[in-house]
């Protein structure tokens, strides 16, 4: 599977399952995970690995310049990457989360005309709150107890299916 961590301390398999699980949820077509998997490269980064030079150009949605203080993706050429807080706690947790759907919903829509508008048009440009979204829950007992973890995602669910209208 060609989910290449270059974390020290995020945990491999938590990681991984939270990705096919935002995939299951996002493209309710059946048996679309795998083939996902198979084209694509998920290389999971150190916010130490962001390129401050690659992207000062690149504005968030949100309008804001990217730093090497909250997580961020790139996603093109069958490629994403995320870089990520990497410090396995709830916190970091639900904010790497956030990213990743973000950057899995681009990664969806890659080579449809919906690529970049069919998420962005779905957040507010002034405060990065999502406008059209539905949450799922992620459930973990990698602190100290059961807890299931809402993570919101950009609903892209019907543009996957009609990425031409
Ligand atoms: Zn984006």
């Amino acid at each position: 599977m060609p989910i290449i961590f270059y974390t020290s301390n995020l945990n491999e398999k938590m990681y991984t399952r939270l990705i096919r699980n935002i995939l299951l949820h996002i493209d309710t077509r059946p048996n679309t995970i795998k083939p996902f998997l198979d084209n694509w490269t998920i290389m999971i980064r150190p916010l130490s690995h962001t390129d401050l030079r690659f992207f000062q150009h690149i504005k968030t949605t949100s309008g804001q310049t990217i730093t090497n203080k909250t997580p961020s993706g790139v996603t093109g050429q069958y490629t994403i990457d995320l870089f990520m807080h990497d410090v396995d706690d709830i916190r970091h947790f639900m904010e790497n989360s956030d990213r990743i759907q973000h950057e899995i919903c681009h990664a969806k829509l890659y080579k449809t005309p919906k690529f970049v508008s069919g998420v962005h048009s779905k957040i507010l440009e002034t405060t990065g709150e999502k406008i059209k979204s539905f949450k799922i829950f992620f459930w973990t007992n990698r602190w100290k107890f059961w807890q299931r973890i809402p993570i919101n995602i950009i609903d892209i669910r019907e543009d996957i299916k009609h990425p031409y209208n």
